[in-house]
């Protein structure tokens, strides 16, 4: 992952950075910033990004705020499990969604 560097979501450009945290995420919607512990392994360091990237989806698309930590955990274990059990069909879908021009 290369800190520093901005994510958009929506309508918004978080700044996403690595720092010394107590959590291994953070995001403040106020601030439009995600923040990950600093010297997390590989895969730990990008299943909390993923886990902070649905927060702000939560925050950007008006989800309802009940039980958001709930689905944003299950959303996250979800996604990552597609991900790791597909590791075709996960790449060729990022593949074609950021192909340009289409
Ligand atoms: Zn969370």
């Amino acid at each position: 992952m290369t800190y520093k560097q901005n994510v958009i979501i929506g309508s918004t450009i978080y700044s996403l950075k690595e720092c010394n945290i107590k959590d291994y995420g953070e995001c403040n919607h106020e601030e439009a910033t995600i923040t990950i512990r600093k010297g997390l392994p590989d895969k730990l360091k990008y299943k909390t990004l993923i886990h902070e990237i649905f927060h702000t989806i939560w925050e950007e698309y008006g989800l309802p705020t009940s039980n958001e930590e709930s689905m944003v955990k299950r959303l996250e274990n979800g996604f990552t499990s597609f991900c790791m059990n597909n590791p075709s069909l996960a790449k060729k879908i990022v593949k074609e969604l950021i192909k340009k021009g289409s």
